[in-house]
């Protein structure tokens, strides 16, 4: 535990060590997901990180109390040194979590990994089938290849997540995704509804599903969620837009989490570039430890002395700590407004509005009879 200075008016206050870090080693990736969370400027292969800088980060990230590294991108498969890197974590005594489309490493790159010290294995797919998996991922073959590695996954005896992200285009296929996230052996589901900044925002008219659609997934995660205790784990939350309260983002701002971009910018959370106007120092300049305690974007919405009525006198606020800051700011404008999520914001009932029409009419992605088109991540 340290003692930090909290600025912006807070009081002193105790503040405790990270428990994990987001690694985006690259924002190169061969899929172009639409609801990609990776910012709309994409940083260049030439500015990341060199494998010495990212296992410095490494070693300041343990030192600082953190326990478990995300290793992400983008893909982080695309880097050539992702098994000096996963040795360089593992030696800090990190655990490793490799987070990946599962598209391009081969079989023996994975065990290469496993040998390294990773330690599990976290797969996202698309959707249930190839056809649909392809047509959101933008990637023809990806499903297949995805595929055999979960196998690969489970003959190293490594641990795999599946991780599907759901929407509008294939939350009817939930039973299917579930189904075929048991038949890959997965220990755990996670099921994650989209997040609307960045990329998701430009296409939430094609993402955002029906008020139907949200109320027979739930059923059927509630049903898979019984039938299969004690064979996998499913996560699944009501998503943002169709819920009345919001969620502890992040388990509250710079509290136990932070990201660091392929440039090396430090985040208190992957999204939090989208709100501009909040700058962000870089593991290129400062020490971590220097930026987990000091930072201005970290120290801005730590707490609730920041908040703004309705927040500051409400009940709930240690709870749900307000929210998230990002959502906030997508939707209004100001990061320090209460999330519309919540009923209390003067802001929700245009949320409940665009979540009960599924879909906005006039904008880029307006759905044209059946069909639908996206705005791909470049
Ligand atoms: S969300 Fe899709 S495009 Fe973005 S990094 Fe992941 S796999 Fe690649
Ligand atoms: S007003 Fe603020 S603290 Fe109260 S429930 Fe809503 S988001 Fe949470």
């Amino acid at each position: 535990m340290t003692e930090a200075n909290l600025g912006n008016g807070q009081a002193e206050r105790a503040l405790k060590p990270p428990l994990a870090m987001l690694a985006e080693l690259t924002h190169r990736c061969p899929l172009q997901c639409p609801y990609c969370s990776n910012p709309l400027e994409l940083t260049r292969r030439s500015d990341e990180l060199e494998t010495e800088e990212w296992a410095d980060v490494f070693r300041q990230a343990a030192a600082l109390g953190a326990l478990q590294v995300h290793l992400s991108g983008g893909e982080p498969t695309a880097r050539k040194d992702l098994p000096a890197l996963v040795a360089a974590a593992h030696g800090c005594g990190l655990y490793t979590n490799l987070i990946t489309a599962g598209v391009l490493l081969s079989r023996d790159g994975l065990v290469e990994l496993a040998a390294q010290g990773l330690d599990h294995v976290q797969l996202s797919i698309q959707d249930s089938e190839p056809v649909g998996a392809e047509r959101i991922g933008h990637l023809q073959g990806g499903h297949a290849r995805k595929l055999a590695f979960a196998a690969w996954v489970r003959e190293t005896g490594l641990p795999l997540t599946v991780n599907a992200v759901v929407h509008r285009q294939n939350l009817d296929h939930l039973e299917d995704i579930i189904a075929l996230a048991h038949g890959l052996e997965a220990h755990r589901l996670e099921i994650a509804h989209v997040q609307y900044y960045g990329w998701a925002l430009q296409n939430r008219a094609a993402l955002m599903p029906t008020p139907e659609q949200v109320e027979r997934a739930s059923a059927v995660a509630k049903k898979a969620r019984a039938d299969l205790r004690g064979k996998m784990v499913i996560d699944y939350v009501v998503p943002d837009y169709h819920a009345r309260r919001p969620k502890r983002c992040m388990d509250g701002w710079g509290n136990q989490f932070f990201a660091v971009t392929p440039r090396g910018r430090v985040l208190p959370c992957h999204a939090a570039e989208t709100i501009t106007g909040l700058g962000f120092s870089s593991v290129r300049e400062r020490p971590l430890a220097w930026i987990w305690e000091h930072d201005e974007a970290f120290n801005k919405f730590r707490g609730v002395e920041w908040m703004q009525e309705p927040c500051r006198s409400c009940e709930f606020r240690e709870r749900d700590l307000g929210g998230c800051r990002c959502q906030a700011f997508a939707l209004t404008g100001d990061a320090a407004a209460t999330d519309p999520v919540c009923e209390f914001s003067q802001h929700h009932e245009a949320l409940t509005a665009v979540a009960a029409g599924g879909c906005e009419a006039g904008s880029e992605t307006e759905l044209p009879g059946s069909e639908s088109r996206f705005v791909y991540r470049r």
